[in-house]
């Protein structure tokens, strides 16, 4: 193989070296001393000024990164973001790249760290994957507090008839904790409060965090909180935050967390990494400060989409994208030829022998999604991010398949390479931003009712027959039509390994019911979730986490970080 060490070890190795303080990635990018606000020596954020500023700045160019449906095979769409700015500042455009921030579920789960991988990374990574600037701590206390005052305000009378059991606002942690999902609280007599029925959501699945990664200032962060619809009245009157007179302080408990962080990748190009929803259970897409911020400093900025494009990827067209305010002037789509081998049936242990013929019944899922985002209207091309057990034949294989879709699959190695490993992708990319085309949004959000919008997202990116809705759903659909909230943006809860809800069913599923099991209105971030098939908002830790493998020695030095 070409490379023997860890992700963990390259981003170590590089940090004795050659990372650059952030003043002076900060001073490169055209930010005044006075504009960021340092954490250590290689993590800042950006001060209001400077946060206000770059939104109205000079635009560049949006790049959106997505991806085939995730295998464990490994797709590397993080990786290949990454490497795709540095290959295009290696030719001479100036780019940032915005990236969510991980989550320490997956980090001591099965998935590992979000900062990239082999010579295309963010650093200082083994910060940016475990507190980096406390942004999710700021979420989850911001979110207990909000908890805390709903229980409280039972507790001294319950003045504005809130029914216990109907209060939708649950408490959040920021790591995997399966016993956590439902629980009873306030056991334990009058004085230790009400009992109910409670859960916790992941963090990056709270309400908050996509209030936080789409709100654009401080006043419209305070506005977004203040709509949070927390539980309902006994006679079934929507309470927001409003109610409880309570949304000054949990913005005030975001107000650091509301600024982008800037960091850098191992060749120095400037990095906001902010904000973090998944986008199997959230909208999954960085926060649009930061990508405005990037779209302020650079001639390209590129971001990335979670998970499969069925799920970040149209969620960014339809929600995150109109946020910013500025649609993705080119797509790429990364994918492998181990996880396409994977959808034509190739078991995990044979990935690595040659087999054209799985990998062209396996493109069937690459063909859908290039379709799905083709008809968005903006450029769309392909990026194969290259294993070295991957055999030529199949590159030329995959190369040919897709260009009998109309699109261009460029080989990319920047695991192994860094950005030179991204150079055609990187000359095609400055050429494709500039092509434009006409946008086509999927669904007309004002004039399309909840039904409808659920069945053209299932039939046309999904590629299901129908949505079915249970009998909660149902009532669900009620409640939101009667509160005038039907005008809201879909944000579909779906499992990331199928196209369809259904994990096991791999390549381009067709002929399927897409199963809605909750409709859940999110007044603050804008949209409502269809909870569908049996996704669920705190996951739980396999067999073997990877917490098991990682240790901290007496100088501070971690490993078994990935
Ligand atoms: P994604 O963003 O799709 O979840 P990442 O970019 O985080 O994927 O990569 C997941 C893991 O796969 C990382 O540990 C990375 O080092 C590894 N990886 C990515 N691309 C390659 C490659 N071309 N060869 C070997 N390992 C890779």
């Amino acid at each position: 193989t070409i490379q023997v060490q860890s992700d963990l070890a390259i981003a170590q190795n590089n940090e004795k070296n050659d990372i650059l303080p952030i003043t002076t990635i900060a001073a490169n990018m055209g930010l005044s001393t006075d504009e960021i606000e340092v954490y250590g020596k290689y993590k800042a954020k950006l001060s209001y000024e400077a946060m206000n500023r770059l939104q109205h700045a000079s635009q560049g160019k949006l790049v959106l990164v997505t991806s085939i449906n995730p295998t464990p095979a490994g797709e590397g769409k993080s990786t290949v973001t990454i490497g795709l700015a540095d290959g295009l500042n290696l030719l001479g455009k100036k780019t940032t790249v915005a990236l969510r921030e991980p989550s320490l579920g997956p980090v001591m789960g099965i998935k590992g760290g979000a900062t990239g991988g082999g010579f295309a990374q963010v650093v200082p990574m083994e910060d940016i994957n475990l507190h980096f600037t406390g942004d999710m701590h700021a979420l989850t206390t911001a979110n207990d507090t909000l908890a805390a005052l709903i229980d409280n305000h039972l507790q001294q009378g319950n003045e504005l008839n809130i029914d216990p059991r109907r209060i939708q606002w649950k408490r959040a942690l920021d790591i995997n904790d399966r016993a956590l999902r439902n629980v009873v609280i306030g056991l334990g007599g009058h004085a230790n409060g009400i009992p109910r029925e409670d859960g916790f959501d992941i963090t990056v699945a709270s309400e908050l965090m996509a209030v936080l990664c789409l709100a654009d200032s401080i006043a419209d962060l305070k506005e977004r909180i203040a709509r949070i619809v927390v539980a309902y009245t006994y006679d079934r009157q929507p309470v927001t935050v409003r109610d409880l007179g309570v949304q000054g302080a949990i913005a005030m408990l975001l107000k650091d967390a509301i600024k982008p962080n800037l960091v850098q990748t191992l060749a120095h190009t400037p990095a906001f990494i902010h904000g973090g929803p998944f986008a199997n259970i959230a909208h999954g897409a960085n926060s649009i400060l930061a990508t405005r911020a990037a779209l302020g400093t650079g001639d390209i900025a590129i971001t990335e989409a979670g998970f499969g494009a069925d799920l970040g990827g149209e969620k960014f067209m339809d929600i995150t994208a109109p946020a910013i305010g500025h649609l993705p002037d080119a797509v790429v789509i990364v994918a492998t030829v181990r996880a396409l081998k994977y959808n034509g049936g190739v078991k995990l242990a044979d990935l690595s022998t040659p087999d054209v013929t799985a990998l062209k019944s396996g493109y069937v899922n690459l063909h859908k999604h290039i379709e799905n985002m083709q008809r968005y209207g903006r450029p769309v091309l392909v990026a194969i991010n290259v294993f070295s057990q991957d055999s030529d034949e199949e590159i030329k294989t995959l190369q040919n398949l897709c260009a009998a879709d109309g699109v261009t699959a460029y080989r990319t190695t920047v695991w192994a390479d860094g950005g030179a490993g991204a150079e055609d992708l990187a000359s095609a990319i400055i050429q494709a931003v500039d092509r434009g085309g006409d946008f086509k949004p999927l669904y007309d959000n004002e004039r399309t009712s909840v039904t409808d919008k659920l069945t053209t997202i299932a039939q046309t990116i999904y590629g299901a027959k129908d949505v079915s809705y249970s009998i909660e759903a149902k009532r669900a659909l009620r409640q939101i039509e009667r509160n005038g909230w039907g005008h809201l943006p879909i944000c579909v809860a779906k499992t990331q390994y199928s196209l369809s809800d259904n994990a096991k069913s791999l390549g381009a599923p067709s002929g399927f019911t897409l199963h809605v099991r909750d409709l859940i209105p999110k007044l603050g971030a804008g949209f409502i979730v269809a909870m569908t098939g049996s996704v669920l908002t705190m996951p739980g830790l396999p067999k073997h986490p990877a917490a098991l493998d990682m240790d901290v020695d007496a100088n501070g030095k971690i490993t078994g970080l990935f």
